[in-house]
């Protein structure tokens, strides 16, 4: 642990590993420390990986890595307690390659991954806690870790140690995340044979399906639920800001209890059995919540540096992109020997340019719309169950007095203007 590294990398998530990954390839030496068992050990995702991203980096990654199915439909559910109104979109264009997305497990996805930054010239310790960095002269210029004798020192260090960052934390980067910007998910793996899956979900093999839900699944609250096909499992989750479950007082595994058991989502996975129940934050503070990323010698990346865009549920794929970025701007500035922040600072550039938070930038006060303003799931998802009910039940009215009477009886619940305020405020926050 005394030799002296170009980089050392804490955190084999999809962050680290891109950007060990990276830096290796171009000829670096690299340390890529992770505190679980093997990477991944500890890691959560509800599944989805998008293949842009990692692309970039292992070009066709698909032929080798571990994924569980390529998704060809994504459906959106408007639930109530005992309805749902249904959206979305399959494309068999996305069950050919170069695909879409792919669901994964992360035990599997994340050893794979950092396989490959071993074998592009990266040297992984597991089972190893970076509990601070050092610091001489205002300069990052190392980690201390929990082994004995474990200081081990390096030109630049890169923080992809994930939502607490504990790390980036200590230099003062940011302070405690308040409840309002991290969403705590809880996720359980229900192993279900592969035939009872295509059945449900009408799919074929290597064909996979996505379903997000919206409103009841989390009792109305500001949140989502998830449901992905794997190849011979599921994966179930939910999930709300922290703070909307403590002004709620809901126990999120509750909420789970309460998704499992719905009647809309329980025959999906009758017969299943429990494999793994999962908890994990995920950081959803968006544009301004972003801390400061670089600094003299060190970087931070992903979830560490709150990049993920809870609209569109990509987080894994910014991770990466954020890591590939800041290996570029590490490679560089290897190049000049210059490690200060001013030419680190090539990442937060590149950063700031990239879709990462251009995105984040388009969406900065949706989480926080929605959370002042909870009608929006507790009131408009219902009324709009109610509304499809009617109108598509027969019953002798007219279609155009069905119509009137829909909207009026929206209008009467909440006034006119009420509503169109509240269009205009929920258009203001995607738009
Ligand atoms: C329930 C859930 C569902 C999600 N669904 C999706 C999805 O469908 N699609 C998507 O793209 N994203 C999804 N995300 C987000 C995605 O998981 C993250 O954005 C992504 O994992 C971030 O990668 P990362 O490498 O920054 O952090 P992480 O994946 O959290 O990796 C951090 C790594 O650092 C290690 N570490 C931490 N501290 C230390 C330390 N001190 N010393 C050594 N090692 C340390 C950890 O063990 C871990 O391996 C989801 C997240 C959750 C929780």
């Amino acid at each position: 642990m005394s030799e002296k590294f170009d980089v050392i990398v804490v955190g084999a998530g999809p962050a680290g590993t891109a950007c060990a990954f990276t830096c290796a390839k171009n000829g670096l030496k690299v340390l890529l420390i992770e505190r679980g068992e093997y990477p991944g050990a500890k890691n959560v995702m509800g599944g989805v990986l998008y293949r842009q991203q990692l692309e970039e980096l292992i070009p066709e990654f698909w032929k080798e890595a571990p994924l569980e199915r390529p998704v060809v439909e994504q459906r959106f559910w408007m639930m109530d307690k005992e309805s749902v109104v249904t959206f979305g979109y399959k494309g068999l264009e996305w069950a050919v390659e170069p695909y879409n997305n792919f669901t994964v497990l992360r035990a599997k996805f994340d050893q794979w991954f950092a396989s490959k930054a071993v074998e592009a010239g990266a040297l992984l310790i597991n089972e190893t806690v970076v509990t601070e960095c050092i610091v001489e002269n205002g300069k990052v210029v190392g980690v201390r870790t929990d082994r004995p004798d474990g200081e081990v020192y390096a030109d630049v260090v890169v923080l992809a140690d994930g939502v607490n960052s504990l790390l980036s934390k200590q230099l003062g980067f940011h302070k405690e995340f308040r409840p309002d910007e991290v969403a705590l998910t809880v996720m359980e793996v229900i192993n279900l044979p592969k035939d009872k899956i295509n059945d449900r979900f009408n799919l074929e093999d290597n064909q996979g399906c996505t379903i997000e839900i919206f409103g009841d699944s989390t009792k109305g609250n500001l949140g989502t639920a998830f449901l992905y096909t794997n190849k011979e499992s599921l994966n179930i989750g939910v999930g709300t800001t922290l703070s909307s479950m403590i002004k709620a007082k809901i126990k999120p595994y509750e909420l789970l209890d309460y998704l499992k058991n719905h009647p809309m989502v329980k025959p999906f996975l009758e017969g299943g059995e429990s494999a793994e129940y999962l908890a994990h934050l995920i950081p959803e503070g968006g544009y301004h919540s972003v801390p400061k990323v670089v600094g003299n010698g060190v970087v931070v990346v992903g979830d560490a540096a709150q990049l993920v865009n809870a609209i569109h549920r990509e987080g894994s794929n910014l991770a990466m992109h954020s890591g590939l970025l800041a290996a570029e701007a590490i490679v560089e500035a290897n190049k000049r020997g210059d490690f200060s922040e001013s030419s680190l600072n090539h990442y937060r550039e590149a950063l700031y340019n990239s879709f990462i938070i251009k995105d984040l930038e388009k969406y900065k006060d949706a989480t926080h719309t929605f959370e002042k303003y909870p009608q929006y799931f507790k009131d408009y998802i219902p009324m709009l169950n109610r509304a499809a009910s009617k109108f598509f039940t027969v019953d002798g009215t007219p279609k155009r007095e069905k119509q009137k009477q829909i909207m009026r009886s929206m209008t009467a619940e909440k006034g006119t203007f009420r509503v169109l305020q509240d269009i205009y405020r929920a258009w203001k926050a995607v738009k």
